[in-house]
């Protein structure tokens, strides 16, 4: 433990990897570090029946920023998947995000200006001008039929709290389209990288010592000693000791099983719309690689309350959460020798791409470029 870096880099996610990347690339030495057996972080794919599965929760790359999308494809061929959720409601399938097929299998409607006259109807009942909560936003947008079968059940498991109890920008994050169009993201550029996420951060790591299966904090004292500057990657609280309280999270729970047939479901992801289904949905790994293994693996996804000491998933940034970040903030700001960097670190719902253009220029910032 006596050897000096540049860098130690607590967390190989995907921040992480990406700042290693650059600091080696610029001549700097690191060591990362991570408390888990394996790097990636939540990105990570392992390979079972010769499937790719995602270990922790589906990530389809999409962006809108080309100078991202090239630089991953440094990293990994990227396939032409392209995301296309099923929602299951009791059995009645419609296709996702809201659009001309959703619309004609709820109503019968052909054309654009039929849904659109079908939602204006549905609307003049129960429009609200200033929409507050998620519930209000909904059917706003897309009507009580919508809202019913494929919005209310899946929102109210997925945070554990009825709707007009949610903020109405969630909702704002699915497209609503007048076109024929199953794509579920606005993005210029979408794949999955062929042979897994765990292949692509292993060649962003090419070169640069990795340690696994360490506990940073447990030794903070003794790791810090090993570098000059330390970059943190886990959540922010857990640095401070939670001196100022927890931050919360929203946790998923996987239930994955090998099923020995071809094909389960059809599709990549399938959501189970309504309240009485247990789990959100249901991820068929395969399908993001257009595997034609023998068996398949699927992955049952339950949105749980979150706890210390659980994987945390969603950052619940409400008021009361924002604020408490934001003292965090403080004293990180205070941590001079200390990059606080990723989705815990930062406690943000960062998108992959995004975790990537922060990293870029936080790197870019450090080495002084
Ligand atoms: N949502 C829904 N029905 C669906 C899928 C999504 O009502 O079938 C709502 C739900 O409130 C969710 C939000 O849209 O929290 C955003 O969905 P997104 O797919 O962006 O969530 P993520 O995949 O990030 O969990």
């Amino acid at each position: 433990m006596n050897k000096k870096y540049d860098f130690l880099i607590v967390g190989a996610g995907l921040y992480g990897s990406i700042f290693a990347h650059e600091a080696k690339k610029a001549g700097k030495t690191c060591l990362i570090i991570d408390k888990r057996n394996h790097v990636g972080g939540n990105i990570y794919t392992e390979k079972i029946e010769d499937i790719n599965v995602h270990k922790y929760g589906a990530h389809i790359f999409h962006t809108n920023n080309k100078e991202v999308w090239n630089y991953v494809n440094q990293f990994a061929e990227f396939n032409r998947y392209t995301n296309s959720p099923v929602a299951n409601y009791h059995g009645e399938i419609y296709n996702l995000p809201f659009n001309m097929n959703t619309f004609n299998k709820m109503w019968g409607v052909i054309t654009p200006a039929e849904a659109k006259k079908k939602i204006e109807e549905q609307q003049s009942a129960n429009y609200i001008e200033n929409p507050q909560n998620l519930e209000e936003q909904a059917i706003n947008l897309v009507g009580v039929d919508i809202y019913e079968k494929l919005i209310k059940g899946y929102t109210e498991k997925q945070w554990g709290r009825p709707c007009n109890e949610l903020p109405a920008f969630i909702i704002r994050r699915l497209p609503v389209r007048f076109t024929y169009d199953n794509n579920y993201f606005n993005a210029d550029f979408q794949g999955i990288p062929v042979g897994g996420y765990t292949s692509m951060i292993e060649r962003m790591l090419e070169g640069t010592e990795v340690k696994l299966n360490v506990n940073y904090l447990k030794d903070k004292e003794q790791w810090d000693m090993v570098a000059d500057r330390v970059v943190y990657t886990g959540p922010i609280d857990s640095y401070f000791d939670y001196k100022f309280g927890v931050l919360e999270y929203r946790s998923v729970s996987f239930e994955t099983e090998v099923l020995d047939m071809e094909n389960f479901q059809g599709n990549a992801v399938v959501n189970y719309t309504d309240r009485e289904t247990p789990y959100t949905r249901i991820i068929e790994h395969k399908h993001f690689e257009f595997g034609n293994q023998p068996k398949t693996v699927v992955s049952r996804e339950y949105s749980v309350e979150w706890e210390l000491g659980d994987e945390p998933y969603y950052p619940v940034n409400d008021e009361k959460n924002s604020a408490l970040y934001e003292k965090y903030r403080e004293a990180a700001e205070a941590e001079s020798k200390v990059i606080f960097g990723g989705r815990l670190g930062e406690y943000k719902y960062y998108d992959m791409d995004k975790v990537i253009e922060v990293a870029l220029q936080k790197v870019k910032e450090v080495l002084g470029k």
